[in-house]
């Protein structure tokens, strides 16, 4: 099986070829960022990728990379969460459409503060971008490659977001097919593949979702257990400090009503993972998570949009 047998990325100079394909993870094999995850070491943050950096003219913030990706992780489980929960059908690996939904609901969500607009924006980009630099550490490890896998590989998750950022407002996002390295061949499909999952996350809402008269439904409870190292520490002061949890929990509150409560707990775990765990009603997100995310984001190419995207067209 070939699996990828587009062109190779074009983001930037800096880029070699793909000669191999690796990908990240698998939360229901207990990792979202797994398969690289060995290879994603803390050689990650040193020299070469600050050189990287330096040759991509900027720099990326690791702490709002992590929360960025916490927020995709976090919506990915929800996913997880709701297609269990209430039975939704699924079309195909379960895992693609938990990808599709964190990215939508990215997508669609409205930001709270006027002074925040693009920040659902830059945290999408930031997921898109741990992909792409887990992808490449994983291949210049010479990481197998599981095309076994439930998720898509990690390189092309990167893609999928991508397409659905560029088909949610093509005049906005231009540039984003030439910043994400796709042909304009992809790109006019992605208009019609972001109308495809936007009416069915409506379909869902209309079909699952909270109804006029529910009740509230079973709460949900937020546990920030004690984070191990400065990093750690560090990535929750920010998360606490925009509420971040507290705000995709409510909004799940509020657009369906649960059977069962359920907790989201940040705790150490062993691993680096984040997983929905129906038999414990927990759905965890592990500090060696976060930390393997940090360094990653110290080597992890920025995705410059330009002016392309101007905040007057969002
Ligand atoms: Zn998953």
């Amino acid at each position: 099986m070939k699996a990828n047998s587009t062109k190779p990325p074009k983001r930037g100079a800096r880029r070699r070829p793909w000669a191999v394909l690796v990908a990240i993870s698998a939360c229901s094999a207990q990792a979202l960022l797994g398969a690289a995850q060995s290879q994603i070491r803390a050689d990650e943050s040193t020299a070469g990728a600050h050189q990287r950096q330096s040759e991509a003219g900027a720099r990326t913030d690791p702490i709002e990379f992590v929360v960025g990706n916490v927020e995709y992780l976090l919506v990915h489980e929800i996913a997880h969460l709701l297609i269990s929960e209430k039975n939704i059908p699924i079309i195909g690996p379960v895992e693609n459409a938990a990808d599709y939904i964190a990215t939508m609901a990215l997508l669609l969500e409205e930001p709270l503060d006027p002074t925040q607009r693009d920040r659902a924006q830059r945290f999408l980009l930031a997921a898109a971008m741990a992909f792409s630099a887990s992808w490449e550490a994983g291949t210049s490890k010479g990481a197998e490659i599981p095309y076994w896998g439930e998720h898509a590989l990690s390189i092309q998750r990167y893609y999928q977001i991508g397409c659905l950022l560029y088909g949610s407002d093509p005049a906005a996002f231009v540039r984003v097919p030439h910043a994400f390295g796709f042909s304009g061949e992809r790109a006019q499909s992605c208009v019609t593949e972001y109308a495809r999952a936007s009416g069915a996350i409506e379909w869902v809402l209309q079909t699952y979702g909270r109804r006029p008269g529910d009740g509230p439904g079973a709460e949900s409870e937020i546990v920030y257990e004690k984070a191990p190292t400065g990093v750690s520490t560090s990535v929750v002061q920010r998360l606490r400090s925009i509420e971040l949890l507290e705000r995709v929990i409510a909004r799940l509150h509020e657009r369906f009503t649960l059977d069962r409560p359920f907790r989201l707990v940040i705790r150490s775990c062993g691993r680096p993972e984040a997983a929905w765990m129906p038999d414990r009603r927990e759905l965890a997100i592990c500090y060696e998570l976060i930390d393997t995310l940090y360094r990653l984001g110290l080597g992890a190419a920025p995705l410059v949009l330009d002016d392309a995207r101007s905040s007057d067209q969002r």
